[in-house]
Parts: structure tokens; sequence; C-alpha cells
């Protein structure tokens, strides 16, 4: 029998998480997913959807979601469970301004992100702060 291994993080709790959502993260969530055009076609979650009516599709680093029985995107983020600002592949400029201490933890997981593996190591990091 082996031992498993533990990593010690200096007190501080990390939840690996895949940073943002990309265009296989949403198709690995949708159901009969099938090429169509320049995107993909699946079945909408966010209703009763027998034919496929959800389009996908990838356009200038946004993720472009447009079910042709009126779901809004709001709610077929919600069925996905992913949130909507998600869909955009890079961050906006807006979303760079981090508060300092969202600075410090990141300056602090930078050090321990030497502590593990390589593979591990390419993985993001969320954080959660508590008050
Ligand atoms: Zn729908």
């Amino acid at each position: 029998m082996t031992r498993g291994r533990r990593r010690s993080f200096l007190g501080v709790s990390v939840a690996m998480a895949p940073r943002r959502m990309n265009i296989e993260g949403i198709l690995a969530r949708l159901e009969q997913v099938r090429p169509s055009g320049r995107g993909w076609i699946a079945r909408c979650p966010a209703h009763e959807d027998r034919i496929p009516s959800l389009s996908i599709r990838e356009c200038d680093r946004k993720i472009l979601l447009h079910c042709f029985a009126g779901c809004t995107v709001d709610s077929v983020c919600t069925a996905l469970n992913v949130g909507v600002r998600d869909l955009f592949v890079e961050p906006c400029p807006a979303a760079e301004a981090k508060p300092h201490v969202l600075r410090q933890v990141e300056k602090q997981i930078a050090s321990l992100r030497n502590t593990l593996s390589p593979r591990d190591r390419r993985r993001a990091v969320t954080v959660v702060l508590a008050d």
C-alpha cells in the first residue's frame, strides 16, 4: 500500500479551478452537440428542448449563445451553471483593476506555486476571501 502525499499550503487554503470558461468547457456541459456552420448547435439547457435549438459560437473572444426558442443568455448561463462573464474568453480591461488585497494574495500564491508539481502549476487558483 502506498501512502498518500499531503502538501502543506502554509495555512492558506487554495482551491484549484479553471480560470475562465472556454468553448470546450461550455460544449462539455451541453447535450447533443454537433457542428453547425462556424459553431455548434446543441440542446438548450434552459428549456425543454427536443430538437437542438441552442447555437454556440466563438467570436471576438466571446462565446455567443443563442437559443432559437427565445431563452435569454442569462437563463442559459444559469442552466449551465456558469456566469455570463465567463463567456468572455479574455478578461475585459475593467476586470483587470484588482483590489490591493487580491494582489497581495496573488503574490503569496506565486510563491506557493513553486511548491507545486509542474502540472498543477499551470492551473489557475481560485481564492475565496473570508472576512
Ligand atoms: Zn432555450
